[in-house]
């Protein structure tokens, strides 16, 4: 039997997205917030900035020197290394520009993580068509790969996950997607407090598809 191929998102599922943002906001903007007030994915509104803090914020937040710094998940890398040792290799799936390519793999390499790849996707069709290296794709292109489990925060694409595909979704727990209603999904979802419960819901769909 070969190895369930596994979608892994980067932000806030591998790394500690938000924790390094609410450094950034306190440092750029003298406000300090906490992670449990991040209730929207939409920083603007969570983050109370108006329109030129925003702009100025998105633009720093895809700068390499802070996605560097930004710290594993805890468990993380515990679970990619028992992955690794099964023949697991996820798929990275990110909504990061692909222009930050370079530093993706710099932080997975350094942070040793086993992966596969990384797939850029590109939700609006706006990719630079002369981004060389990176693999964009259209959101389009990931409901057909056969993956055995995707793990999301992102309330936008774990909604095209239940909309489009049938394909088992682990949402990591986070203050901004607390307030979709997974309920309906008929198992498709699992809610989980963190990677050992990601680590749980692959092998319960791995020993049921077996
Ligand atoms: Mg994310």
């Amino acid at each position: 039997m070969s190895a369930p191929l596994v979608y892994v998102d980067f932000d806030d599922v591998l790394c500690e997205t938000a924790h390094a943002f609410l450094d950034v906001v306190e440092r750029e903007f003298g406000r300090r917030y906490a992670f449990e007030d991040i209730h929207f994915f939409d920083l603007e509104k969570s983050f109370h900035l108006n329109q030129e803090e925003y702009d100025y914020l998105m633009g720093l937040i895809h700068d390499p020197d802070i996605l560097r710094i930004m710290a594993p998940m805890p468990g993380v890398l515990d679970v990619l290394a028992d992955w690794d040792r099964r023949g697991i290799r996820p798929v990275v799936v990110t909504g990061r520009p692909p222009e930050t390519e370079p530093v993706c793999h710099e932080w997975l390499e350094r942070h040793g993580v086993p992966y596969d790849r990384i797939l850029f996707v590109d939700k609006y069709g706006r990719a630079p068509s002369h981004q060389v290296g990176a693999e964009v794709v259209v959101p389009q292109y990931l409901t057909d790969m056969g993956f055995a489990l995707a793990v999301e925060d992102a309330p936008a694409m774990i909604e095209f996950l239940i909309r489009e595909t049938d394909i088992p979704l682990a949402v990591l727990d986070r203050p901004w997607n607390r307030s979709l209603n997974l309920s309906g999904t008929h198992g498709q979802v699992v809610r989980c407090e963190d990677w050992l419960a990601v680590a749980e819901a692959l092998n319960a769909r791995v020993l049921c598809s077996a």
